[in-house]
């Protein structure tokens, strides 16, 4: 074996989206970061329809124009042959109110990974081609380098301060020192393959959409690609591992062709004239998480972290996300290493938290589809998928039931718009939610409950409107975490919000510490005059005094509803009375 040795600031396992991502973050912030790529570029990868929370990241990187360029086909949502009605239905990016931009693209991942680790080179990390990772070099529970090979069989031996895993699926730091899980209801496997002469969908609206269309046995995409190389269209259908048997008897053509036959939406965009261009290729679509997204020395990112399954197209936008997060945490362990411990966990908790929500999201989404095929093996085993059975499903329905009527954050009832736009559309019974009358009136704007600051009466109870926390929040200018204190007014946040907010950190607001003070005394149950009264007491002032102070710092907290003010129950009738 022939060795050599260097030392780095980080060192980048794989040139993927999240490796690339990461280390052009870090080499921009002036660090010596070497990224270790086992293959060579341009390489296959699947994967090609993107969402909108990477686009700020093409723009930090400098690369919003050259990716302009290169004419990849604009998505502007997506749209499912799903749930309720076999008519399609859309959601459009333009819509959400929490996206960064309108639309995405869908990419060949060959051309658009290329571009992505070609400028990691241009912003300074050193990035070798055809030199994987063999293992991760560990000393006394950190690790400390790792040891690659290059094609030759030539191995070397690196030391880094950090090193980032960003291999996908081959997590070959995370596979040794984390423990891998997969989600045993969604072990599903995927055929995929490339068309030309492809007659669209009728309706232009549809032009720049994923389609997604269940059958039988699973679902298919359809993903405009346009490429030169790959053909006009990529066509995959997913199905399950119920079908083993099937499909390796069969072989993966001939099963790919079979579910095309139960797909009349796809059939009709193919029309009659288009041509497979392609063999049809197969992979394993498990959901996995490891139990550790970061440890002593380490940070996973992309699929060497986790992967789910592409119904919502979630894999390129939070491997990239997880990579600019990952490079921030370096930066502020760099700069700050007593807070190595604290900056991992915050690291690793948001991580988690956001695969564990959209994964919970996924299954119910695919509930929702399960009495489409009551008699078909896989959506016979994915209508026990039912809310409630991980903790993010179950989270979002409480907190549309029961949390957002007392809750109304402008946020919140955004959400709401939102989460309604997919509801609607599964066959999950949702009357109770559609009638319940407060969610309508808050998604009406209308708050018979609640009063505002000019209102504020004696026997009005204030309430704290989230959570007193203390966390971090990302500062951009510095590219570090920064420690705050504030409130996380939608920590619950259910799904779809913006897959950022998660990776990037929970929504806090930072409150200074005067406020902070007076948010101990508003505890929801008592009422504006007793708090007035225990605050003069505290605070030895008089009550007019101390009723002055005290409503100096709440107005500008009611304004933004971080408190909210309850009206006595008295008044709630009489509004309604008058509205009725
Ligand atoms: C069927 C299917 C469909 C999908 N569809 C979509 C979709 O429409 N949209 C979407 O966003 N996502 C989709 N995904 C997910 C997407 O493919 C991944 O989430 C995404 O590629 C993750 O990026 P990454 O950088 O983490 O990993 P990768 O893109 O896998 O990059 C990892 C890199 O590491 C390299 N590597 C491997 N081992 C080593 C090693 N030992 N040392 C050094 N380098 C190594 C690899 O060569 C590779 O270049 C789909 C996935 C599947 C399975």
């Amino acid at each position: 074996m022939e060795k050599s040795t260097g030392t780095y600031d980080v060192i980048v396992a794989g040139g993927g989206p999240a490796g690339a991502t990461a280390a052009s973050y870090l080499a921009k912030l002036g660090y010596n970061t070497l990224v270790l790529e086992k293959s060579h570029f341009p390489r296959h990868q699947i994967g090609e329809s993107l969402l909108p929370s990477m686009m700020p990241i093409l723009s930090d990187l400098g690369l919003s124009e050259t990716i302009e360029a290169e004419n990849f086909p604009k998505k502007t949502g997506g749209t499912f042959i799903w749930g309720k009605s076999k008519d399609p239905w859309s959601v459009l990016f333009s819509t959400n109110p929490f996206l960064p931009h309108s639309h995405a693209y869908h990419v060949d991942r060959a051309k658009f990974d290329k571009i992505l680790l070609d400028n990691t080179r241009v912003l300074g990390a050193d990035v070798r081609e055809g030199e994987g990772v063999k293992s991760p070099i560990v000393e006394d529970g950190r690790v400390v380098g790792v040891i690659s090979e290059c094609d030759d069989g030539t191995q070397h031996e690196y030391r880094a301060k950090m090193v980032i895993d960003a291999s996908g699926r081959a997590s070959v730091v995370g596979r040794q020192v984390t423990n891998r899980t997969f989600d045993p209801k969604m072990k599903q496997v995927a055929f995929y393959a490339y068309y030309d002469g492809v007659k669209g969908p009728d309706d232009p609206e549809q032009d720049g959409h994923v389609i997604v269309e269940s059958h039988p046995k699973g679902w298919c995409w359809y993903i405009p690609v346009e490429s030169e190389d790959l053909g006009e269209v990529s066509v995959g259908i997913i199905s399950g591992q119920e079908f083993k048997e099937e499909y390796s008897k069969m072989g993966p053509e001939a099963f790919f062709e079979s579910c095309i036959d139960d797909l009349p939406y796809l059939k009709k965009m193919l029309g009659d004239k288009a041509k497979r261009v392609s063999s049809v290729d197969s992979i394993t679509d498990w959901a996995y998480s490891c139990d550790r997204m970061a440890g002593e020395g380490f940070i996973l990112a992309g699929d060497a972290a986790c992967f789910l399954d592409p119904l919502l197209s979630t894999g390129v936008s939070m491997a990239m996300l997880a990579g600019y997060s990952a490079a921030v945490t370096v930066n502020t362990i760099f700069k700050e290493p007593e807070i190595e411990e604290r900056a991992l966990e915050f690291y690793g908790g948001n991580y988690q938290r956001m695969w564990d929500v959209t994964r919970d999201f996924l299954h119910y989404f695919y509930a929702g589809n399960a009495s489409a095929y009551p008699e078909d093996m896989f959506w016979k085993a994915r209508s026990t998928l039912q809310l409630g059975d991980n903790v993010g499903a179950r989270q979002a329905f409480c907190f549309l039931v029961n949390t957002i009527p007392g809750n109304p954050h402008p946020a919140l009832r955004k959400q709401i718009h939102m989460f309604t736009q997919f509801m609607d559309n599964m066959e999950h019974p949702v009357n109770e939610f559609e009638e319940d009358e407060k969610l309508q009136e808050l998604a009406q704007n209308k708050k018979t409950d609640y009063a505002t600051f000019d209102e504020l009466t004696s026997d009005a109870i204030p309430l704290v409107n989230g959570e007193i926390a203390s966390s971090f929040q990302i500062d951009g200018d510095s590219q570090t975490l920064k420690p705050v204190v504030g409130i996380t007014y939608d920590e619950n946040r259910p799904i779809f919000s913006s897959s950022a907010s998660w990776l990037l950190g929970r929504n806090i607001h930072e409150l200074d510490e005067e406020a902070l003070a007076v948010l101990e005394y508003l505890n929801g149950s008592h009422t504006w005059s007793a708090v007035v009264a225990e605050y003069a007491s505290k605070e030895d002032l008089g009550l007019g005094a101390a009723e002055a102070r005290l409503k100096q710092v709440i107005q500008p907290l009611c304004e933004e509803n971080i408190v909210l003010l309850r009206r006595p129950a008295g008044n709630v009738q009489a509004s309604r009375a008058v509205a009725g």
